[in-house]
This record gives C-alpha cells, structure tokens and sequence, in this order.
C-alpha cells in the first residue's frame, strides 16, 4: 500500500511535470506567436518590405563583380531603400498592403509629391536591387540565352554581340546615376536607359516608348563599381556579362 502510493506519488509527479513541460512549451508557443504576429504586425505597419537574401555568397561574382562591393551595395544600400520605402508606404493609409508593383506602376496615384518621389526613389532602388541580384550568378553557372531568347536577340538586333553592345551604350552614356535595361516591349526586344532608380514599369513617370518588361538590367551607379573599377564603368560593363543569369534572363521573356 505505501509503494503503490509512493508510486502513485511518482506517476503523479511525473504526471505534474508532463503537465507544466507542456504548459511551458504551450506558453512558449504562444509567446512565440504572439512575437511573429507583433513582428508582422511592425513589418505591416513599417511597410513591410525586407531585404531578400543573395542566392549566391557574396564573393561568388569575384573577380568581376567583388565581394566587398557586393556587401555594402545589398547590406547597405539596397536596405536603405527599404527602410525609406517602408517609412514611407507607413506614413499613408493609401500605400499600406500594395506589392511594389502596384506602387511602382502607379505612382501618379499618389498626391503627394514629396511622399511620391519618395515612393519613386526607394521603391525603384528596391525593385531594381531585387531584380539585379536575380538577374546575376557565379560565372561558371552564366550559361547563355535560350533559343527563344537568342532567336529574339538576333531578329531586334542582328547578334548576341550587337544587343551587348547597344546595352553598354545606353549604360555608358547614362549621364550621372542610374540603368541600362533589356527590354521587352510588344512582343520586341529593345535597349532603354533610366536615371536614379526609375524602373522600366514606371508607367507615367517613364516615357511611354521605354516602358516595357524588364529582362535584363545593370546597375550603373558608382556604388555599384567604384571600389573595383574606379572610374572605368565601360570595364565593369564589360566584367558584368560574365556573371550574367542567362537562365533567369530567359525566364523572363514572353
Ligand atoms: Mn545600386
């Protein structure tokens, strides 16, 4: 009769500690809920927009594009217009819940005309930051267009080479800050330019001929390339298309 009480003790114990383990790890579960919805919530309220993550280390690119330029332009710079983007869009009831899409492609909808250069600027700076690291890869993975591509390369401009020397000409003659794209644009491949972070979807803020989907883009800022190429934009230019996603490019098109 003791023993069985004493083990009944025992399994009570036991019993008791399965009951506060669980109530610990349901307690941790609820807190943890709470701090992902209080998190999501900030990120909602902030925005919401974050900085995605290379799908690469950031010295794969070396030796053409290099590891510490690499570093600053994503961990600095493209975050910085995150977090402009996301005070922004937080400061108006109207820009709260859009894809950067749809703030990008309507940016006359937008009143405001600090609020909209505001939106135009690090809204541009962050969609054009995500599609160029998306648009990049190690040298050994660059490939080469697909045949669909490489057939609509060759119909708009005669050769590969021809397309890669239309797009160093639009980035060189980018006065100041800002891209050189490969376009998309009914059905045809064309080369635009844009300044500072104004991005080809920019419907309204873009001339309506350079507005078109975008397949390709270079970054032609000296954030970009300073640290490595100095002054020399038509060598970086030149380096870029060595780690060229051709599989992403392709992707893009149609
Ligand atoms: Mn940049």
């Amino acid at each position: 009769m003791k023993k069985r009480v004493a083990l009944a003790g025992k399994v009570g114990k036991f019993g008791r500690m399965l009951l506060r383990r669980d109530f610990i790890k349901a307690g941790a579960l609820a807190v943890g809920g709470v701090l992902v919805s209080a998190q999501t919530a900030k990120a909602q309220e902030g925005g919401g927009f974050t900085l995605p993550d290379l799908a690469y280390p950031l010295d794969a690119l070396e030796p053409h594009i290099d590891a510490t330029t690499m570093g600053i332009h994503h961990g600095k710079h493209h975050l910085a217009y995150i977090t402009n983007l996301n005070t922004a869009v937080a400061s108006s009831a109207d820009l709260k819940g859009k894809t950067i899409e749809a703030l990008l492609g309507d940016l006359h909808a937008i009143k405001d005309a600090k609020l909209m250069a505001t939106v135009r600027n690090n809204g541009g700076g962050h969609w054009n930051h995500t599609f160029f690291w998306e648009s990049l890869t190690p040298a050994t993975k660059s490939g080469k267009p697909s045949d669909d591509l490489a057939a609509a390369i060759n119909s708009a401009f005669g050769s590969l080479e021809k397309m890669k020397e239309a797009f160093a000409a639009a980035a060189m003659s980018r006065f100041g800050s800002g891209w050189a794209w490969l376009i998309e644009k009914d059905g045809k491949l064309a080369i635009t330019s844009t300044p500072n972070q104004d991005a080809p979807m920019m419907k309204g803020v873009v001339p309506d001929a350079e507005i078109g989907k975008p397949l390709l883009g270079v970054d032609v800022w000296e954030h970009a390339y300073y640290l490595k190429y100095q002054n020399k934009r038509a060598d970086y230019l030149a380096a870029f298309w060595n780690v060229v996603d051709w599989s992403a490019v392709s992707n893009r098109l149609g």
